[in-house]
């Protein structure tokens, strides 16, 4: 991809393209593969492939999506009753007002009963939907008064992104779930890995029972 010769080591993402060390953060802001030639810089070191930069997250499209992943919850009996207000920001603005390598997070407690989603501007409409059905997860479990350990919260917000993504059924959609089954993180991808074996072995409603032992009842 970065048409260097491979010596050794090298780097493959989830749709098999292949980079030298010297070129393996040149991931797409939006979908994490390796980007070629054709990248294009949407803010200053933050490029774009060309399949997400010709698939743009829009307003209307954002609450398409929105809409479709509340429904899809919904079928598997996790409501999410309030209503929410979308925030995007730029790279830049993530660093500042959460932390670097996150594409989203939700601002608590909501204001007159609806929640801020805060998301990053410039990814895919495929990508948009992996980081709403997540974050929406999060309002769900505010409102159901879940405080599960952190490896627990994450990894069933990723889980919900996981499901959504099976529901779309394209090459982007799969490369994204793969991003989430091989993320070696401590708290992101244990957790995905203990939910997920929850979810093989007991479906949807052996997930929502194993949250709700974290539930505060008063
Ligand atoms: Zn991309
Ligand atoms: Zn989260």
């Amino acid at each position: 991809m970065c048409k260097h010769p491979l010596i050794g080591q090298y780097f493959v993402d989830w749709n098999g393209n292949i980079v030298c060390p010297q070129h393996k953060d040149a991931f797409c802001h939006s979908c994490r593969r390796f980007y070629g030639s054709n990248a294009i810089e949407v803010e200053p070191g933050i490029f774009l492939c060309h399949s997400c930069m010709s698939h743009l997250i829009t307003p209307s499209r954002a609450e398409h999506i929105i809409g479709r992943i509340r429904y899809f919850y919904r079928q598997n009996g996790l409501e999410i009753k309030s209503r929410v207000k979308l925030k995007v920001i730029s790279a830049n603005e993530m660093v500042q007002q959460y932390a670097p390598q996150h594409q989203g997070f939700v601002v608590f407690p909501p204001e007159n009963g609806e929640f801020s989603v805060v998301i990053l501007r410039h990814l895919s409409q495929t990508v948009f939907a992996t980081v709403m059905a997540h974050e929406i997860l999060h309002v769900w479990q505010f409102e159901n008064q879940i405080t599960a350990p952190l490896e627990i919260c994450e990894g069933f917000c990723n889980l919900g992104s996981y499901l959504f993504l099976q529901h779309i059924n394209s090459p982007v959609a799969q490369g994204q779930q793969t991003l989430l089954e091989f993320d070696d993180s401590d708290i992101y991808g244990k957790g995905f890995e203990k939910l997920k074996k929850i979810y093989d072995s007991t479906g949807i409603f052996g997930i929502i029972s194993e949250i709700k032992k974290y539930q505060c009842t008063r």
